[in-house]
């Protein structure tokens, strides 16, 4: 049966303004780096999709090298965004990325014009889309100067095949620099997405400060640690878990010394009536200089249960505490 999308899907999900642009995204965005690529069919991609946008999940990241292998991602994506979810494109925030190595030679890695517009197309194709709502210079390159990367940016939105631009993991400094240069050029920066978490939390250092007093959005990737601030490996490693597979999350990543911690923080999630994962997920949404929590899942019930945090995103200053002290001890 073709897939009609839930008239219930702006019940919930609570959305928040993406620095100072008028775009909102969901407190909870779904991330397709890993589980969506080649091993995956299209059906599956399709049913954590349109069950997250039924779920009032309107934002979905991707980049050029998500798979595996590189572009998988991005074209089993573009069966469903030209499929199920076609009818809903104006509803739908996409975004893709380009910045680590893509293809082979000198142009197919770093922050070039070249790679970026020539990337970006390759992606578009894939995609199925005239245009991405966000497209992003996946890291900062040291070797381009960032006038011409923040230059391909904005050409990206001339030319209409970007709503807006994005910057991922580039340090505080650079970051100032990349405002102050789109800002020049017309094209605001709408979004910073750095990797934020219990575990990983740099941006605190000043990078947050940056982005709230110049009104710039914080996606936070990798809000769980890659599944470590969940249940997932506190009875073992299970297999094809993504910490059981060769890849991002080596077994040393799960010994006690981490696990010891989310034991600690689960009974708190207990008495809080949330699981770990919602915990962690809340957690890195308790600052509203964060638009959202990019998340991944390998599967529906994944994807219900960090939405359903939605229901408790509060904390006590005492929870915080408590926190805190399970994470420094
Ligand atoms: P997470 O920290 O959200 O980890 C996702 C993994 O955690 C899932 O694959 C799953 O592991 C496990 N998991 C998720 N929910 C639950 C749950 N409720 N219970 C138990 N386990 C759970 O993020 P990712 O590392 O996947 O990254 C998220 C997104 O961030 C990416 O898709 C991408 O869009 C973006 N990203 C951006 C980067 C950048 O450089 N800009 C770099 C990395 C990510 P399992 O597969 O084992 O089931």
């Amino acid at each position: 049966m073709p897939y009609t999308a839930a008239p219930t899907r702006y019940d919930a999900m609570q959305y928040r303004p993406c620095g100072k642009s008028g775009l909102k995204l969901p407190v909870i965005s779904l991330g397709l780096w890993q589980n969506f690529g080649g091993s995956r069919s299209v059906a599956e991609v399709e049913s954590i999709l349109t069950r997250a946008f039924d779920l009032g999940v309107t934002h979905f990241d991707l980049a050029n090298n998500y798979g595996p292998p590189y572009g998988s991602a991005e074209s089993n994506a573009g069966e469903v965004f030209s499929g199920a979810l076609s009818p809903y494109r104006d509803e739908l925030v996409i975004s893709t990325k380009a910045g680590y190595d893509m293809w082979p030679g000198p142009y197919g890695n770093g922050g070039s014009r070249k790679y970026l517009l020539g990337s970006l197309e390759a992606s578009l194709k894939r995609l199925q889309l005239d245009y991405v709502d966000i497209f992003y210079s996946h890291r900062f390159d040291p070797e381009t100067p960032l006038e011409e990367t923040m230059g391909a940016l904005d050409a990206a939105v001339r030319q209409g095949k970007a709503r807006y631009v994005g910057i991922s993991s580039y340090p505080s400094e650079q970051t100032k620099t990349a405002v102050e240069i789109l800002t020049t050029l017309g094209t605001p920066l709408l979004i910073h997405q750095p990797p934020y978490s219990m575990l990983l939390r740099r941006i605190e250092g000043g990078l947050l400060d940056v982005l709230g007093r110049l009104g710039v959005g914080c996606i936070a990737f990798m809000p769980l640690a890659q599944g470590v601030l969940t249940d997932r490996y506190l009875d073992g490693i299970p297999s094809g878990s993504r910490a059981s597979q060769p890849g991002t999350l080596g077994a040393a990543q799960v010994g006690d010394h981490v696990l010891d911690k989310v034991r600690a923080l689960s009974e708190l999630a207990k008495r809080r009536h949330q699981t770990m994962a919602q915990m962690a997920l809340a957690w890195t949404l308790r600052d509203n200089r964060v638009t959202s929590a990019l998340i991944g899942v390998s599967s529906v019930t994944q994807l219900e249960d960090n939405v359903a945090t939605i229901e408790n995103l509060t904390f006590t200053a005492g929870e915080l505490d408590e926190m805190e002290k399970i994470l420094t001890s």
